[in-house]
């Protein structure tokens, strides 16, 4: 792979109805989201998450296909304008915990770190919509600075994760002056990267990408690879070149409506996961964000199929099904949690911290 070749692939982005009709043909629903969106846009009315695919993950895409499950990650679709009233603009309540600017602090000996709202491809289910792809800078020298204070006072953080938005499409020398920040004044603390670039744009994992990394050991990579289509070539031989650089990958999938929610396929996924080398970390429940009920298995159907799952494929392959209590109550895994059924609100749900929170029953 050229180094520097993933900048041009970046730049030339897919990003408008006009240039993506050349390649998909849009069904009426996905040309009016791109219409109504504009016309939000001239109103200066709030948009929804911005529209990206780069021309990688496109080609891994049956685009003739509307039901395609690569096509439907990054497919708009006017079901977005569709709320519910139990949808937050903040699913996860994370502007409570935010402790200083970019900084989110919930958990005790972890601390989260938005480095950009920039990502690769714009996954019509991202959750952190309402940061993802608004706040397209990279985080100033004084909010890291701050955020670098933050962590050096409060010494029982031992975990930072970079996130966002995608650490990975920032050039190498910002992600070193970045990890660089942290690393001088924290020795000790383990650093993980939350990022989709292997299964959206393999391309970026380059030689110069993994020099910089491999400076920072200790350091996870976090990724999303949420179908077995996302495995190719390109994909594979980027995860090894983390792997071989002693670079740790674990995948987080999302549990996704018409997408990957099936026995075959998660079994599928989990296995080519576990043959690259990559542990199945975390299964997500869909969030409640705004505009993202499509995407949404019923949570009692979620449960079955991870149990079946769990028949199916070895411990190592075997992900955390989770939730993140919509409101702030952090995350759980599922399977083992006290949850009550509630005829008005759904689900409620134990947190561990002993409060609970509802979750809505979509089954019908
Ligand atoms: C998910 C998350 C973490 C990491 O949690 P793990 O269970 O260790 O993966 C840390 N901070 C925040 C705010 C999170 O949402
Ligand atoms: S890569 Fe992550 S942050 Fe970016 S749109 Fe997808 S889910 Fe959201």
């Amino acid at each position: 792979m050229q180094d520097n070749g993933w900048k041009e692939h970046f730049k030339n982005r897919i990003i408008s109805a006009e240039e993506l009709s050349k390649y998909c043909r849009l069904s009426e629903e996905e040309r009016a989201f791109f219409k109504t969106e504009g016309k939000r846009k001239q109103n200066g009315q709030s948009v929804t998450l911005d529209f990206a695919v780069t021309r990688y993950f496109l080609s891994l895409s049956d685009c003739g296909n509307p039901a395609d499950p690569v096509r439907r990650q990054f497919m708009p679709s006017l079901s977005e304008f569709i709320y519910k009233e139990y949808e937050l603009p903040d699913p996860l309540g994370e502007s409570e915990y935010m402790v200083v600017p970019g900084l989110i602090h919930r958990y005790k000996n972890r601390a989260l770190l938005l480095v950009t709202g920039l990502c690769a491809v714009y996954c019509r289910y991202c959750f952190r919509r309402h940061f993802t792809g608004r706040k397209k800078g990279i985080i100033g020298r004084e909010e890291l600075v701050n955020a670098v204070q933050y962590m050096e006072k409060h010494n029982e953080i031992e975990e930072v994760l970079l996130s966002g938005g995608d650490p990975l499409v920032l050039p190498d020398g910002r992600i070193n002056d970045i990890l660089g920040a942290i690393k001088s004044r924290l020795k000790k603390i383990v650093v993980r990267i939350g990022t989709r670039i292997p299964s959206v744009l393999p391309q970026r994992v380059t030689g110069g990408l993994i020099s910089v990394l491999k400076l920072y050991r200790p350091l996870w990579i976090i990724t999303q690879f949420n179908h077995p289509k996302e495995f190719t070539g390109r994909s594979m031989e980027a995860l090894s070149r983390f792997i071989d650089a002693g670079i740790p990958v674990l995948n987080q999938s999302v549990l996704l409506k018409g997408i990957n929610d099936n026995l075959r396929t998660l079994a599928e996924l989990s296995g080519l996961l576990v043959k690259n080398r990559v542990k199945p970390y975390y299964i997500f429940q869909g969030d409640l964000a705004k505009g993202t009920s499509h995407f949404r298995v019923p949570l009692k159907r979620g449960l079955k199929l991870i149990d079946e799952l769990s028949k199916e494929v070895s411990g190592i392959g075997m992900p955390v099904y989770a939730v993140d209590l919509p409101g702030g109550g952090g995350k759980v895994s599922l399977p083992g949690a006290d949850m009550e059924k509630n005829d008005d609100k759904g689900f409620m749900i134990k947190s561990s911290g002993g409060k609970r929170y509802s979750y809505p029953d979509e089954s019908r």
